[in-house]
């Protein structure tokens, strides 16, 4: 019995629930699945219905063939070919480079059982093609039909080990149904033998097949069609008749089974026609009646002996017409039109041919048969040719890709010439995007300027030329190759060749006219996609390298390299990259945009300049057009970091200059490279010549590290087993931020003074395996993240899983217990709650699972209990002791004080550490821990990359460590020399970008260690420092930018320098080690602090001015803040004093708040350094120095009390601060746009997204601020806000910088007032404190709350939004009206309700939000506070009008009230 399946529902297949789109497609599919032992299927871009239908069956059919996926644009014929079976199955749709792909292979394919199902668009084209390559090939035109021979193509294929293609329709009415054979039929069916009377004839004679099956044979009544014997019957070939015989058994089987007759030719139509209409394609005419003609629509293509093509013609026809749906058919006759010629050859009628289009009329039938009557011989036309519109389109350049073409048109601009681009398809067709289109169009191309070159030399040996044009030509060819000099001397030449031959004749200047378009010395590119890496010489791109042609090819590959793995294992890319450097004479180049812009830029004019043929790789890593920019960074960066994408050129032509071709881009690389290396001479030199940078840039860095953990801890182990009086005990700590590995240190510590050997490591530093031979191990371990493990126990968590799974008991000797440390409130909702202390608890029941004894319960430290987790740890400490029998035991010895900042400052001989041993020390790309701490105060962060840090500690070498250097420039002003120099230093020390920060000032990312030193050297050079960027000291004094005001700012500007110079530390160790100054170490005693002592501050110490009316500073976010007080007559007259401010927090720690500065008074200009000098020095001395949480100022000052620090201060000083004075702020983001100052200087403030200096495709700000740089003769003004001015621009300047800001899209200020008021810090890859995104992230927010903004009609209305990957508060998110402050990844909390010019702490609205829920507590608010607020209310105002969110009154009030107020409060 066969099933109804209903196209586009869900419905039952006896035994498989499956879903099937509307279309034909899934039907084949089915069929090929449950009847084939193999199928081969081509993916398609987006995942197509033959990959769903076969994902389906997989999981619910009983028959599994082996299903192999091709990728897109892969060499299919080759998978088909190695993969034979019974009945080996290929599905796809059938593109032109599918098919011609196919062609190569059908001759090794045709003797063997392969069905081939080909889905078609509209244009049977290209599938045609296959016809005559093949034995048999069915059209199906209808769903069901597909369905009936896909099946009879199975049955063939299988029976008579033949090749079959058939081809089909892609789209079918939405509407139709299929008789689907059910599944347990169709194997039987296919397998069945064949019926003896169907088997060909064994004598070798066939006759003439007239027989009843071939044609539906209506026309004249009689079976065979031509009964009455009037017309003669042609002799068929044998092969073709033979192969058609058994074409009509296997038709007869599958008829049987279906109960649907099947033909090869089906007739309608006028029974004794004068004209007989062959139908190949699909189309609804067949069934039109009029008067006089037959429809004949043919099933089977071939075989398609004559007979039965005559046998489908009565014989009162007159004329044939055969309509084909070929709509690019190139030559002068369409296929089948030939055959039909050729079997009425003998006959009295006459064959025409034509192209059949859709929306066919009777009207139209009736014009062509007037046509036809009147004599007309030229191809005809039915209907509309729906190709013209889909073949002329350009096909569609997904919108990543479009940023290298976007390159390549700045670049090379009109001498670009794409050999494929996807514009010349509207007129060539879809073979203009292919390798073989775009190499022979090349070779047409060089061939036909050959010629130009060769009549240019012979017009010039012409004595009768004029001498102009003479010249003109000699200069021509001089630089024929010179890309601007060929390009305008070719236009000069074409202009004279064009006067001249009005009165000429010659040949050869017409001709030269002809070929002047290849005047200009293009440059050549043809690009592809990776799929060419499958198959080189397939794909054409052995040809093109081996050409010796002087082309370039750019090869985009897609693949992300977290999918790297994924796709067929078969077919593995080849390294196109090695395959043409061992060519030897073509340049190649691997690049990655969203690396390195400027690789990208370099490779490209190389490779035009190189003469020969050139290869670019480039990595453009994205999973689907609408995968974020992010994503696509993201696994940029993984792909070049773990070497996966090493970035590198190769130059053969420097070879012959005697230089080195090999240029390594990345850092990291692979094996495969290096080995390609290694056989290469030029490398063998330089790895002879300077072997230490050779083996770093091919070793693992880790590796010292790791053998010098294992000897530690072999050491360790010996020392337990000598010491057998007390029970050893191992102490295992995993910590991220530092407090669990303090407390298991503690803990290592008080056992060990109680007569204990005592070990500790890093859960991930012991080995599983080594774990089992443990006795007594406590386990101290932090909470990450959702409740994941901390980075140094991850691996020990992956196995303990792994073991828990196989449910080993792998620890019988093993004692435990375990101490977690969490934050009960860290996720407040209670579905989140397991969250809390989560990797104790399952480590706590694992260790049990595994056999383990629990000795003594678990502890649970708590951030919320009154001591914090120590509240938790006290009662769990004795319960050990007691456990190790050692809970009597008296300690008498003090316990060793744990090393703290403060041991590290005093014991640092005035900030040297080991700083300098550090640097020489190549084993590691990291600093010893005490000097990470150290070099913080020489403007030195030590990061690593945090996206690859997994990857790393899965290829067990240490973190990706690199540097982040920050700049000391007071003010935040700089010359265009000293920005030069800073643009060339990122480029050659850092990552190639730089970054305008929160302190006004650059910041450098991504030095690795042995750049470190030189990169401070440049900084040096240009005149700046790093000193006390960071540290426990003064950092970076800022000041207001104010562009109108040049006096004042010349004031403000000198007392920010002023202030920083008395506050700078005064060791030399900063030139000792940086600046290889005379060594005072070892005569530490000369180095003196006058401020700081030996001791240094307790904490971070900042001090801004600010110039009223603009706080652009956020002058109350600082320890110290002096906000200018200008008198009547507009001078400063001196400054208020602000103290207190300051942004950091811990989540959950209630004892941590932000805090605004108090004003305590107000000083004169003359007094202020000193002023900055005596609150220092009371926060020096009165600053908590044994809880850096609680060190910063605003803590000092809520412990004092503000008056009584005021009086210290005041007794430092020897006098009292003058009462403060009246001023206004009235914002604190920045001044965008052109202002004149009062001295008739200009000045710009542009919008640089978050301070990152960068060039991006569309958007190249550092090369467009390089060329400021080179001509400007005025100053840079770094502003608070993270972006920047460019200053004091002269009248004869002004032109020339507003046309680069122009050219280089910097004068954009089109920006919502959103956008403009944004601001985040750095956060993730570098920041090793993030825990979540930020400058990568915040933009992507805003392009979504733009959104509701522009509905709300608040496009121009500023507001403040900040967003910090860590409560840290960089980016001052503290201050903002609304900001986001990460908690882990994607979640964050949210805060509302700061003073729009930065005045009033905002509060904790809601304590983790995720993307959709921000939009969705902000699109009602926003469009809210369109509707109410009243004249020039700030949202952040409006938010607490509205209720919903209650003032922050002061910093200790902070956690009041929290998490909204009213109806919008959430209850936890
Ligand atoms: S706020 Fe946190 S995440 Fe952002 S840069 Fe500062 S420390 Fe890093």
């Amino acid at each position: 019995m066969l099933m109804i399946i209903k196209m586009g529902e869900r419905t039952l297949d006896s035994q498989v629930l499956f879903f099937l789109p509307p279309a034909a497609v899934p039907s084949v599919a089915r069929i090929s699945y449950l009847g084939s032992d193999v199928v081969v299927y081509a993916q398609q871009p987006s995942s197509s219905a033959f990959s769903e239908t076969y994902a389906l069956l997989s999981k619910g059919s009983s028959h599994s063939p082996r299903v192999i996926p091709v990728p897109y644009g892969g060499d299919a014929g080759s998978t088909v070919v190695r993969n034979p079976s019974n009945l080996t199955t290929f599905t796809g749709v059938a593109t032109s480079q599918l098919v011609n792909r196919l062609l190569v292979h059908l001759a090794d394919l045709s003797h063997q059982p392969v069905a081939l199902h080909l889905a078609v668009e509209d244009d049977l084209s290209d599938v045609l093609l296959l016809r005559s390559a093949v034995p048999y090939f069915l059209l199906s035109q209808t769903a069901q039909e597909a369905h009936d021979n896909a099946l009879l193509a199975s049955r063939l294929a299988r029976i008579e080990k033949k090749a079959v293609v058939h081809a089909f329709y892609l789209s079918q009415d939405p509407a139709s149904s299929i008789e689907d054979v059910p599944e347990d039929k169709v194997l039987p069916f296919l397998l069945a033998k064949k019926h003896s009377s169907s088997a060909p004839s064994t004598n070798g004679h066939v006759t003439p097949l007239n027989g009843a099956n071939g044609v539906s044979g209506h026309v004249n009544g009689h079976a065979n069609g031509h009964a009455n014997g009037t017309l003669s019957t042609p002799i068929d070939d044998p092969t073709s008749a033979q192969l058609f015989k058994a074409y009509e058994a296997a038709v007869m089987e599958t008829g049987a089974l279906l109960r649907r007759p099947k033909r090869a030719l089906s007739s309608s139509g006028a029974p004794a026609a004068h004209t007989v209409i062959f139908l190949v394609g699909r189309t609804e005419i067949a069934t039109a009646a009029i008067d006089g003609v037959a429809f004949v629509t043919p099933s089977l293509l071939s075989p398609l002996p004559p007979s039965k093509l005559v046998s489908a013609v009565p014989p009162s026809a007159t004329n044939v017409i055969v309509l084909e749906q070929v709509f690019k058919w190139s030559t002068k006759w369409t296929p089948l039109y030939l055959d039909l010629v050729s079997a009425t050859q003998s006959q009295p009628v006459r064959v025409h041919d034509g192209i059949l289009g859709d929306n066919v009329s009777e009207v139209e039938i009736l014009k062509l048969l007037q046509k036809v009557e009147s004599g007309e011989t030229a191809r005809f036309q039915l209907g509309v040719i729906p190709g013209q519109s889909t073949t002329s389109s350009t096909p569609h350049v997904p919108k990543q890709e479009a940023a290298y073409t976007k390159i390549l048109e700045h670049i090379f601009k009109d001498r670009l010439d794409v050999a494929n681009s996807p514009s010349l398809v509207a007129a060539q067709g879809e073979i203009a995007t292919t390798p073989e289109f775009a190499l022979g169009r090349v070779r047409g191309q060089v061939d036909a300027r050959q010629e130009l070159v060769s009549l240019v030399e012979s017009l010039i040996e012409d004595p009768t030329l004029e001498p102009a044009l003479h010249s003109l030509l000699s200069q021509w060819l001089l630089a024929k190759d010179d890309p601007t000099k060929s390009s305008r001397l070719g236009s000069e030449v074409v202009n004279q060749l064009t006067q001249l031959s009005s009165k000429s004749s010659s040949p050869a200047i017409r001709r030269a006219l002809d070929l002047a378009k290849h005047f200009p010395a293009l440059s050549k590119w043809i690009i592809g996609s990776d799929a060419w890496s499958y198959d080189l010489g397939a794909s054409g791109l052995h040809h093109a390298i081996a050409s010796g042609l002087d082309i370039n090819i750019l090869i985009l590959d897609t693949l992300p390299y977290s999918s790297r793995t994924s796709g067929d294992p078969q077919r593995r890319k080849q390294d196109v990259g090695l395959y043409a450097m061992n060519h030897g004479d073509v340049y190649v180049a691997s690049v990655a945009v969203f690396s390195s812009y400027a690789q990208v830029l370099q490779a490209l004019v190389e490779a035009d300049r190189f003469k020969g043929p050139s290869v670019v790789l480039a990595y453009l890593p994205y999973s689907s057009e609408s995968s974020p920019a992010l994503e696509v960074l993201k696994e940029t960066k993984l792909a070049i970091d773990a070497g996966y994408w090493p970035l590198y050129r190769w130059n053969p032509s420097k070879d012959a200059k005697g230089e080195e071709p090999f240029s390594l881009d990345s850092d990291a690389i692979k094996n495969d490279l290096r080995q390609f290396l290694d056989r290469q001479n030029h490398l063998s030199q330089l790895t002879r010549s300077t072997p230490a940078i050779a083996a770093e840039l091919v070793s693992n860095l880790g590796d010292t590290i790791r053998e010098a953990r294992k000897k530690r801890a072999q050491q360790s182990y010996n020392d337990l087993l000598s010491n057998l009086d007390a029970p050893p005990l191992l102490v295992l700590y995993a910590s991220d931020g530092g407090a669990a590995e303090k407390k298991a240190k503690r803990l290592a510590n008080r056992a060990k003074a109680r007569g204990l050997p005592t070990t500790i490591a890093t859960f991930d530093a012991l080995t599983f395996e080594g774990l089992k031979d443990e006795e007594h191990v406590v386990f101290v371990t932090s909470t990450a993240g959702q409740g994941e493990p901390p980075q140094n126990g991850r691996s020990f968590f992956k196995a303990l899983n792994a073991a828990a799974l196989r449910e080993e008991k792998v620890f019988s000797n093993l004692k435990f217990s375990v101490f977690g440390m969490g934050d009960s409130h860290y996720w407040p909702r209670a579905e989140d709650a397991h969250y809390y202390n989560k990797p104790a608890k399952e480590l706590d029941a694992r260790l049990e699972k595994l056999g383990g004894e629990r000795v003594a319960d678990i502890g649970l430290g708590d951030d919320q209990d009154a001591d914090g987790s120590e509240t938790g740890y006290k009662i769990w400490e004795p319960k050990i002791w007691k456990a190790l029998g050692v809970d009597s035991v008296e300690v008498t010895e003090a316990e060793p004080e744990p090393i703290t900042n403060e041991h590290i400052k005093a014991a640092s001989g005035f900030l040297r550490g080991t700083i300098a041993e550090g640097l020489e020390d190549n084993s590691t790309g990291a600093l010893a821990p005490s000097d990470t701490q150290l070099t913080k105060f020489h403007g030195i962060y030590q990061q690593d990359d945090r996206d690859i840090r997994d990857e790393r500690q899965a290829q067990g070498v240490e973190p990706a460590y690199s540097f982040m250097i920050r700049v000391r420039m007071p003010g935040g002003v700089c010359n265009s020399s000293q920005w030069l120099d800073m643009d060339q230093i990122a480029d050659e020390h850092g990552n190639g970008t730089f970054k305008i920060t929160t302190r006004a000032t650059f910041q450098f990312h991504g030095v690795i260690k042995r750049h470190l030193k030189p990169a401070i050297q440049d900084i040096n050079r240009a005149l700046l420092d790093t000193l006390a960027a960071c540290g426990d000291v003064n950092r970076n004094v800022i000041c207001s930018s104010i562009p109108t005001l040049s006096k004042l700012h010349r004031q403000v500007f000198e007392f920010s320098k002023e202030v920083s110079e008395h506050l700078i530390p005064q060791t030399s160790a900063y030139h000792e080690i940086w600046l290889d100054k005379k060594l005072v170490a070892g005569e530490a005693v000369k180095d003196f602090e006058p401020i700081y002592g030996e001791f240094y501050l307790p904490r971070k110490f900042k001090v801004a001015v600010a110039v009223p009316p603009t706080n652009d500073v956020d002058v109350f976010a600082n320890d110290l803040g002096f906000i200018a007080i200008v008198g009547p007559d507009g001078e400063l007259e001196g400054f208020n004093v602000s103290i207190g401010g300051g942004m950091g927090v811990t989540h959950g720690n209630k004892k941590t708040y932000p805090r605004a500065g108090s004003i305590i008074g107000f000083c004169t200009i003359e007094q202020g350094k000193y002023v900055a000098e005596k609150v220092m020095l009371v926060q020096r001395d009165h600053g908590n120095r044994a809880d850096r949480k609680n060190a910063r100022l605003k803590y000092t000052i809520d412990r004092m009390g503000l008056d009584v620090y005021k009086v210290e201060v005041e007794k430092l000083l020897g006098y009292p601060l003058q009462p403060a004075r009246a001023y206004t702020f009235d914002r604190n983001i920045d001044d965008f746009g052109w202002h004149t100052g009062e001295d008739g200087r200009h000045h710009f403030t542009m919008f640089v997204e978050n301070g990152r200096i960068v060039d991006e495709p569309g958007r190249e700000f550092k090369t467009g601020l390089k060329e400021i740089a080179k001509i400007h003769n005025g100053t840079f003004r770094l502003t608070a806000n993270q972006h920047l001015l460019i200053s004091d621009i002269t009248n004869e300047e002004l032109p020339r910088i507003k046309s680069l800001l122009a050219k280089y899209r910097m004068d954009n200020l089109e920006f919502s007032g959103l956008r403009l008021s944004s601001s985040a810090c750095v956060a993730f890859p570098t920041c090793g404190l993030a825990m979540a995104e930020s400058e990568r992230y915040l933009p992507i927010l805003i392009d979504k709350v733009e959104k509701v903004v522009e509905e709300s009609g608040l496009r121009h209305d500023s507001i403040v939004m900040r967003m910090t990957g860590c409560p840290n508060g960089c980016a001052r998110p503290y201050l903002a009206e609304v900001a986001f402050v990460g908690k882990a990844p994607g979640s964050y909390a949210m805060l509302l309700g700061g003073g729009y010019y930065g005045q009033r702490l905002n509060k904790i609205y809601r304590e983790s939000v995720t993307e959709p829920e921000i939009l969705s507590i902000l699109t009602p608010m926003i469009k809210r506070y369109a509707l109410e607020r009243k004249e020039g209310e700030r949202f952040g105002d409006w938010t607490i009008r509205a209720g919903y969110i209650a003032p922050t009154t002061e910093g200790r009030l902070w956690y009041d009230r929290m998490g909204g107020e009213g109806e919008h409060q959430v209850v936890a």
